[in-house]
Formats: structure tokens, C-alpha cells, sequence
């Protein structure tokens, strides 16, 4: 059975559950945006909206803004438009204040869908105050750039804090190829850079399982099997913008997000590798300044976290004595922040004796080495992906000093209460030990 047969059904899985793909219809094709009312009968059935409000930012009101327009007003629908201002030198941001004036924008103007042009930023707002607002709402996508389009979570910005807030994903994804590979170079790389990073967090996710007894899905851990030799076996495919590589890039984009979607868990697609992001984020948060796109850092966390579990698996019998510091109110300047830091630090802490003593049993070590070592990626393997695909590799790349990494690298273990093998790296004391090593010999 083809993934796509999968959209809008329900199935019993090998994993004991039946999951749900709450998403209908994943059209990538020419003249997508042309067919959009069509897309929508097909996926809303009985309840074709007749009013409509197209949400998007000024760049992707340029890509795809009017076509959307045009498209919804020959079906006789009414359409209202609203562009979410930038902010700062950047694009828009995803936080609870945008969201709150995004929803009291939204909620005069009476729709009954709204239509997400843009990626991230945009995707997130509109699943959010759609959410808030009980509505359906579709995504016209502008580029491959990340996961998000099919996951039920928003990752927003909320009083300084990177949290993860559970929302609904989207009854229609759509994008025209032209567009998703004319999209910035940049952003496309980062999609690749987030896809990439699953084969790390699916190691965490057997960690977890083994040592933590965590549900696990081996068909949701490996959904995109069959897609990624379109962009893996010659990654500058990505680089050169060629149409196989951004299609299978895009898809894999969707059924990664729609992985987290069906497990109710960001755990098939983010790990250890995820907090060195997640963590700049809120650094660049706390002190006003900027930082580069999610993929773009995620590609450059899951080159750390690949050398990090190869330094792990080599330990013949690990000894779990060391103990990972205590949160750092100071690094996190802003007193809400480090309390919030604080509170997903200490419910992470029975974790640790947890592991500790399920790491006493025989033989546990030895089957997590092989089931990891069988699903992670050598830092080698990433490093040429990313390098080969165009994407950010270093430090410098992503636009962050040596210090600025090794700070955000000596910290990500604080932001989520989650157990990751940043944890276990501090407890079989390989962190921090292992930190300028790696960073001059992968990230510099
Ligand atoms: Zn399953
Ligand atoms: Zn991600």
C-alpha cells in the first residue's frame, strides 16, 4: 500500500495501535493552487466553506498570495486576505502574542476556513488560531523548509520559552512543484537538514523504549524508507533544485510531520539533535538577537549528535555515575525562563535514577548498541549529506561563534523533560568532556 492510500483513513498498525491521518488530501503538482476549490470539496465534503480568509506574510503573498485568491474567487467563495507583519529585520514570528492578534483579526471577519500561504512561521500561526478558532484550515505551501505542514503540534515562542503545543494539523496540504523549487536555496537545505535529522532521533527513541519503556512504532520510525533514495542517493539533487529530489524532500517532509501526527509524539522526528536548536532559539530569544532557520541548525545538531553517539556506542560497559549540572539561571537571563527551564529539568531527573537502574540488568547495553548503531548515522554520512545538498555544516554557517555553540551545546539538555542521549552523554560522563573535541573536529 502507497502512503497516500493512507490520507483521511484509520489502520491497525504492527504496533499494537490504530493511527489516524487526520490530513485528507497531499497534492504536489502543477496547477495545484488552480484546483484548490476542488481540493477542498474533495476534502471538506459537505462543508465547502463559503467564506475564507488566506493568512500569509508579505514574500509568500508575492509567491502565491493572489493565485490562492484568484483560484477561491472563481469558485464563487469570499475570500478575505491578512499578511502578518514582520517583525524586527526578520519575517514574522510564531508567538502567543502574534497568534492572539492573528485570532482577534481572524474572528470578525466571520470565516469558515483559512488558507495558510507560507511555510513555517505561517503554517504554525494559521494551525494554531485556526485551532483556537475551531476551524478547518489548508496549507498552500511555499517551500520545503520544514516538517510542520502535516504535524498536529505548533512550536511557538511563549514568554521566552520554546514550547510544544498540541493543536490540529491541516485538511489539505498543497503546493505546486515551480514554486517549492524556486523557494530560497536556503530554506530548501533546511527542510533537508530537518528531514535528516530523524535518523538521530529514532536512535532516542529506542533509547527511550529500551531504557525507559516508551511506546515505540517501528512503521512510523521508518515511514519515509522508501522515499529518501530520492534525495539521499545524490543529495546535490537538492543543491541543484532537480524536480525528483524536491518532490521526494517535500513528501518526506509531510510523512515525517504525519509520523508525529500519528503517534501523538514529536519522538519520531526530534531528539537530542532538536535541542541545540531549540536551545539557540531561545539564546537569540533571551538576548535580542537573531538566529538562523530551524533546519538549518537542526542539520548542524543532528552533525553533533551523530559524533556524540558514536563516541557513546564505542563504551564497552558504561559506568552512569556522572551527573548532568544543575540549570544555569544565569545563561538563561530571563528569571520566567529559567523557571520554565527549571520545572522540565526536574521532571526529568527520576529519568536519570530510572535509567540508572535499568542499565544494571545484563545485556541491556549491548541490545541498545546494536538496535542504535543500526539506525543512527555516522557524523561522516551527515557531514557529506548536508555538504553535498548545500546545507549548513558548521558553526560559522549557521551564523554562531565557537562560544555561542559551545554554550547553547553545554545547555540543551535543560529545555525538555524528555530523556535524550544528551542525557545518557552526561551520565556515562562522555559530556562535557567530548565538547571541544567535536566541535573542532565536525562543526568547525
Ligand atoms: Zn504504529
Ligand atoms: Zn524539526
Amino acid at each position: 500500500m502507497s502512503l497516500s492510500e493512507l490520507l483521511g483513513t484509520s489502520f491497525d498498525c504492527g504496533c499494537g495501535r490504530t493511527h489516524r491521518v487526520p490530513v485528507r488530501e497531499l497534492v504536489y503538482g502543477r496547477s495545484a493552487v488552480d484546483s484548490l476549490a476542488e481540493i477542498l470539496r474533495r476534502s471538506l465534503g459537505q462543508t465547502m466553506p463559503r467564506r475564507v480568509a488566506i493568512v500569509a506574510d508579505v514574500r509568500t503573498w508575492d509567491v502565491c498570495g493572489d493565485g490562492t485568491r484568484r483560484s477561491l474567487e472563481r469558485a464563487g467563495l469570499e475570500v478575505s486576505r491578512i499578511i502578518v507583519p514582520d517583525r524586527g529585520g526578520g519575517g514574522p514570528v510564531c508567538d502567543d502574542a502574534t497568534c492572539r492578534t492573528l485570532v482577534e483579526r481572524l474572528r470578525p471577519l466571520g470565516p469558515q476556513l483559512v488558507v495558510a500561504v507560507g511555510s513555517g512561521v505561517i503554517n504554525d500561526l494559521c494551525k494554531w488560531a485556526s485551532f483556537e478558532l475551531k476551524l478547518p484550515y489548508v496549507v498552500v505551501a511555499t517551500a520545503a523548509s520544514m516538517n510542520g505542514y502535516s504535524s498536529a503540534n505548533v512550536a511557538p515562542t511563549i514568554a521566552g520559552v520554546k514550547m510544544l503545543i498540541e493543536a490540529r494539523p491541516p485538511v489539505a496540504v498543497v503546493a505546486e512543484p515551480a514554486v517549492i523549487e524556486q523557494a530560497p536555496r536556503k530554506m530548501t537545505t533546511a527542510g533537508f537538514g530537518d528531514t535528516i535529522a530523524k535518523h538521530q532521533s529514532n536512535g532516542d527513541w529506542i533509547v527511550n523504549n529500551l531504557l525507559l519503556g516508551e511506546y515505540h512504532c517501528g512503521f512510523c520510525a521508518g515511514i519515509v524508507g522508501n522515499i529518501e533514495p530520492l534525495y539521499l542517493d545524490h543529495p546535490e539533487d537538492i543543491r541543484d533544485g532537480k524536480p525528483d529530489a524536491i518532490k521526494g524532500l517535500f513528501e518526506a517532509l509531510f510523512w515525517t510531520g504525519m509520523a508525529m501526527t500519528l503517534v501523538g509524539t514529536s519522538a519520531p522526528a526530534s531528539g537530542g539533535e532538536h535541542l541545540l536548536s531549540h536551545t539557540l532559539d531561545m539564546m537569540a530569544e533571551v538576548r535580542g538577537e537573531n538566529h538562523d532557520l530551524h533546519g538549518r541548525q537542526v542539520g548542524v545538531g543532528t552533525l553533533f549528535s551523530a559524533a556524540l553517539f558514536e563516541r557513546i556506542l564505542a563504551i564497552e560497559s558504561p559506568v552512569l555515575g556522572g551527573r548532568p549540572p544543575e540549570v544555569d539561571a544565569g545563561f538563561w537571563r530571563v528569571p520566567s525562563v529559567a523557571s520554565a527551564v527549571r520545572q522540565q529539568y526536574d521532571a526529568k531527573r527520576q529519568s536519570w535514577e530510572r535509567v540508572r537502574r535499568k542499565m544494571a540488568d545484563p545485556g541491556v547495553w549491548d541490545q541498545l548498541r546494536t538496535r542504535v548503531a543500526a539506525e543512527v548515522k555516522s557524523p561522516q554520512t551527515i557531514r557529506d549529506w548536508l555538504r553535498r545538498a548545500g546545507g549548513a555544516t558548521s558553526t560559522a554557517d549557521i551564523g554562531c561563534s565557537r562560544e555561542r555553540i559551545r554554550s547553547a551545546i553545554l545547555h540543551m539538555h535543560e529545555i525538555r523533560k524528555r530523556f535524550t542521549m544528551i542525557d545518557l552523554a552526561w551520565l556515562a560522563g562522555v559530556m562535557p568532556a567530548a565538547t571541544d573535541d567535536i566541535i573542532d573536529l565536525w562543526l568547525s
